[in-house]
Formats: structure tokens, C-alpha cells, sequence
């Protein structure tokens, strides 16, 4: 299992205590969480309610909590022990039912191929050497007929200018070297993975991030983050 970036497992290890802290270095996680949660959901047919669902590169579990609390059987999964065990505590602390383990998706592939119903990978794909690997995983397993959700960022000047520029130097709002730009994906790039690993596109949506109301909201425009809803075929 080679597909991992250790120096990236250790930067995101060292957020584990400030992972829920809404004002802390992630909370643009926290900000972007309301509108993807909404779009998956929405896109979920019949909701998430009752839903098999599998968070890959959960941190401590921003995403896969939110989920569950939307009645759905979440198992998140993330290579960064610590913020897993942030996760479990903050899950524990709030009394949510959810399952946090320790494994690479591509175990998981090979031990439980199309067990679940929904499969999230959230700006995780720009931090991994094989982002086609972990695609191809998801893909395989989610259940025929099941959704799959990706996000990551664009890679041109604008996102550039955005995502590292404004975002991690002039404003502050992410860490500094947070994201590296020469792992920022194309939705081409992404498109191309997609099809490789078997799943089919079902919409693409451009995810924008107002950093003075400190919100996000969805728009046609795809030039810096963007999410995508994928399935597999029955
Ligand atoms: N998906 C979460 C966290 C995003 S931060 C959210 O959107 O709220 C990126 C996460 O990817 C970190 O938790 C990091 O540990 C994880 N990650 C990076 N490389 C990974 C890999 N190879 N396998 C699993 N998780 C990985």
C-alpha cells in the first residue's frame, strides 16, 4: 500500500486537536460543509436516511458526521490515526452513531467490494501520489446503481491566484501549504478517472467560497473548487 503522501498524513495529523474548532485552521471545512451535505443529499435518491455510506479521507469527520446525523450508517475512513480518533471522540462527545477506522481505500476495496450505497471523497484527491487509484476504488466500492461524490480543485492561474495565493498568503484562510498546486486536478483530468474507474457523470457543479461572509454557495463555474456527483451502473 503505497498510495499515500506521508508528509500530508502528518499535516493533517497535526490539526487533530483543532479539527472541530469551527474557528480554528480547517474552518473552511466547517463553512463548506452546509452546501455539500445539501448537495448530496438532494442528489441521494429518497435522501440519506437509512443509507450505507462511506467517507474516504474523512479527517475527523466533519462530513461523515453531518451525514449521520441525517440518519445515514456512516463508516469514515482516513490514513491520519489522530484526527480518526478526533473524530471517534468528537462522535462520542455528541452521542452520534458512526464507525471511524484506520485503512486504505483500497483494502477496503478488497475486503468489502459494492457494500455501500453512497461513497464520499472530499478534498482528499489533491493530496494523494495516485488520485486515479483511490477514484477507482470508491468505484469499486459503491453498490450498481449507487452515488459516488467527489471534490478537489481546479488547476489553472485563477486557482492558483485563489486557492494558494489569496487563500493560504493574502487572506489567511488556510494554513500555509495546505495544497500544493502541481496536485490540483482538471475536471478533464478528474473526467478521465472517472470514466477509467467505471462510473459515470451525473452532474458537475463549481463550489464557491466567499471569504468575507465566510460561505459557500454552488455555481456553474468550475475554475477553482468544484464537486461532482458520479454512479455506478446496475
Ligand atoms: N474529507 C474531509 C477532510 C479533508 S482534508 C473533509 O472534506 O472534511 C484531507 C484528508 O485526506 C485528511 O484527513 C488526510 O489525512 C486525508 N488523506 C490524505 N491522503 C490520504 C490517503 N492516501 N488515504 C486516506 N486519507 C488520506
Amino acid at each position: 500500500m503505497s498510495n499515500l503522501d506521508q508528509t500530508e498524513i502528518d499535516k493533517f495529523q497535526s490539526f487533530a486537536n483543532t479539527w472541530w474548532d469551527a474557528q480554528g485552521p480547517l474552518h473552511t471545512l466547517h463553512e463548506i460543509n452546509p452546501v455539500r451535505l445539501q448537495y448530496i443529499a438532494e442528489k441521494v435518491p429518497e435522501g440519506l436516511r437509512g443509507k450505507r455510506v462511506l467517507d474516504v479521507g474523512c479527517g475527523a469527520g466533519i462530513l461523515s458526521e453531518s451525514m449521520a446525523r441525517q440518519g445515514a450508517k456512516v463508516l469514515g475512513i482516513d490514513l491520519a490515526a489522530e484526527a480518526i480518533q478526533a473524530g471517534q471522540q468528537h462522535a462520542q462527545e455528541q452521542c452520534v452513531d458512526i464507525q471511524y477506522q484506520v485503512i486504505a481505500v483500497e483494502d477496503l476495496a478488497t475486503a468489502e467490494p459494492e457494500s455501500y450505497d453512497v461513497v464520499t471523497c472530499m478534498e482528499m484527491l489533491e493530496h494523494v501520489p495516485d488520485p486515479a487509484a483511490i477514484i477507482a476504488s470508491c468505484a469499486k466500492l459503491v453498490k450498481p446503481g449507487g452515488d459516488v461524490f467527489l471534490s478537489t480543485l481546479n488547476r489553472n492561474p485563477k486557482s492558483y491566484l485563489y486557492a494558494i495565493v489569496g487563500a493560504e498568503y493574502l487572506l489567511g484562510l488556510l494554513p500555509r501549504g495546505t495544497h500544493d498546486y502541481e496536485k490540483f486536478l482538471r475536471p478533464s483530468e478528474l473526467l478521465d478517472m472517472i470514466r477509467e474507474s467505471g462510473l459515470r457523470l451525473r452532474d458537475l457543479q463549481g463550489m464557491h467560497y466567499d471569504p468575507w461572509r465566510r460561505t459557500a454557495r454552488l455555481a456553474g463555474d468550475v475554475s477553482v473548487n468544484y464537486l461532482c456527483h458520479c454512479q455506478k451502473p446496475i
